[in-house]
């Protein structure tokens, strides 16, 4: 019962990320006006506001104007929800579950921003950053310098790959490692920006392969830090442990 609630919640948060990343690049407010298509302009009543629902419902298009819902809004409201459930199983009832939940909240925002503008706004990074300083002093994993020891290997790391590399790596992402060491400390974000790269060239090299990308298109790197960030915290003991039992 729990369980069907925290997924409940986390749709319900799910939809409301997709708002912000949809909003706040824009400078627009969050809360201000309701929703409405954004193709024909029309206001949206609340049974089209139902988390994936809706989507269902109509199956995938305006009431109104019959166009085409981006599948990246429902997708968003699944995996929020559906994260937020995981993360309750894994970690029972304690105060971490507001630090990933907050993570997960973040990751979802700025995955929409990334994938929809290919920017990740300063003012989110700023926000939660923020957030997870005083939650992070709070929940105490590992030793209480991880959190600065990640926020410097996770920022550091990236900008030094960005000067040297010269492309591929964006401000956003920087920073967003910088933020995400904040959670997770220095070896789980290491561990992050390997797995994010991995997932990128499997994802690259399967779509130049299938011909659907092309050597040119600039692809956003956000949601693969996202899912190597999740990846991470969640399984660092496992993946770590794979991976130097294999080499020892
Ligand atoms: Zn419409």
């Amino acid at each position: 019962m729990e369980n069907a609630f925290i997924l409940f919640i986390g749709l319900v948060i799910g939809s409301f990320c997709n708002v912000a990343g949809l909003r706040i690049p824009q400078k627009k407010s969050i809360v201000y006006p309701g929703s409405s298509c954004p193709a024909c302009d029309r206001k949206l009543g609340w049974y089209e506001m139902i988390p994936v629902v809706s989507w269902v419902i109509q199956r995938g298009s305006c009431r109104g104007c019959k166009e085409k819902i981006l599948i990246l809004y429902p997708v968003t409201e699944l995996l929020t929800g559906l994260l937020f459930m995981f993360s309750l199983l894994l970690l029972d009832w304690s105060f971490e579950l507001l630090l990933i939940w907050s993570l997960i909240s973040m990751l979802a925002i700025i995955t929409v921003s990334d994938l929809v503008y290919m920017v990740i706004p300063d003012c989110i990074l700023l926000f939660f950053g923020g957030l997870f300083i005083l939650l992070r002093s709070w929940v105490q994993i590992g030793s209480a310098w991880d959190p600065l020891f990640g926020f410097l290997l996770g920022f550091g790391l990236l900008y030094t790959i960005a000067a040297t590399s010269g492309g591929g790596m964006g401000g956003g992402d920087i920073k967003l490692m910088g933020v995400a060491g904040i959670v997770l400390g220095w070896k789980a974000v290491l561990l992050a920006f390997m797995l994010a790269l991995f997932l990128g060239a499997v994802f690259g090299t399967a779509g130049l392969a299938l011909k659907r990308l092309n050597r040119k298109q600039r692809i956003p790197f956000g949601p693969f830090l996202a899912a190597g960030i999740l990846l991470s915290y969640f399984f660092y003991e496992e993946i770590a442990g794979f991976y130097f039992s294999r080499i020892h």
